[in-house]
């Protein structure tokens, strides 16, 4: 990892921790009649990330939510689909958090995640019992500044991604025929491409190509981080 990203990434781990001071402290100060409108608090901090924060109190629950403004536009030809493997990718852990271990310990805390890929951004969510927030927001700033994975992890994940296109693409005529339809019609933007990646493409990903994408498209500036909460 480049020096001036290792400094980027904790810069954005201390952002993080007062991140959550500052949503602990808004959540104790919020209204706590259920009839009251939620209010939508946004904020943007020094470091350019825009943070949102929706009351919800229907149940004890918390949807911690980070968007980032990148997706498959951001892609070059011959490396289509690199943004939704690199989202597969984010599970594959950190020097303290083995591969898998972060949807175990959201399920530990009673909680479910995911993440979903777009043309134009990424995003990446848990919910929670709301009193475990903030074990989710160290879980996914350590994975945001520490992600790592081995190769074999990538050969692994990179045919998972493969079946998912045979799966949602390949198999689904319908799916086929939008897929071509959008290489037909937006003939010199990048939205021509699958956000799935061509197969060809897939076949031929190596390791190196994400970490080059992952710090020419997702590391900072900062600017480019988005989190979203929604507190109980
Ligand atoms: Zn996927």
């Amino acid at each position: 990892m480049p020096n001036q990203m290792k400094r980027q990434m904790k810069r954005f781990s201390t952002y993080l921790a007062s991140l959550f001071c500052l949503v602990a402290g808004l959540a104790s100060s919020l209204p706590a009649s259920a009839q009251t409108p939620p209010t939508v608090e946004q904020f943007t901090l020094a470091n350019g990330m825009t943070l949102i924060v929706k009351p919800d109190r229907r149940a004890p629950t918390a949807v911690h939510m980070l968007w980032l403004r990148v997706g498959s536009m951001d892609e070059v030809d011959g490396a289509s689909g690199v943004a939704h493997v690199l989202e597969h990718l984010m599970f594959k852990g950190t020097p303290t958090i083995p591969a898998g271990e972060f949807s175990r310990r959201v399920a530990a805390l009673g909680g479910r995640e995911n993440a979903f890929t777009a043309k134009d951004y990424t995003g990446y969510y848990q919910q929670i019992p709301a009193n475990r927030l903030e074990d989710v927001m160290m879980l996914e700033a350590d994975r945001f500044a520490h992600n790592q994975w081995p190769d074999e992890e990538f050969k692994k994940e990179i045919e998972v991604v493969k079946e998912e296109r045979r799966l949602r693409t390949e198999d689904s005529p319908r799916a086929l025929m939008n897929e071509a339809l959008n290489a037909a019609v937006f003939v010199a933007s990048p939205y021509r491409r699958p956000i799935v990646g061509w197969m060809s493409d897939l076949q031929a990903m190596t390791p190196p190509t994400h970490v080059n994408f992952s710090c020419a498209g997702m590391c900072p500036p900062m600017r480019q981080w988005w989190w979203l909460v929604m507190w109980t």
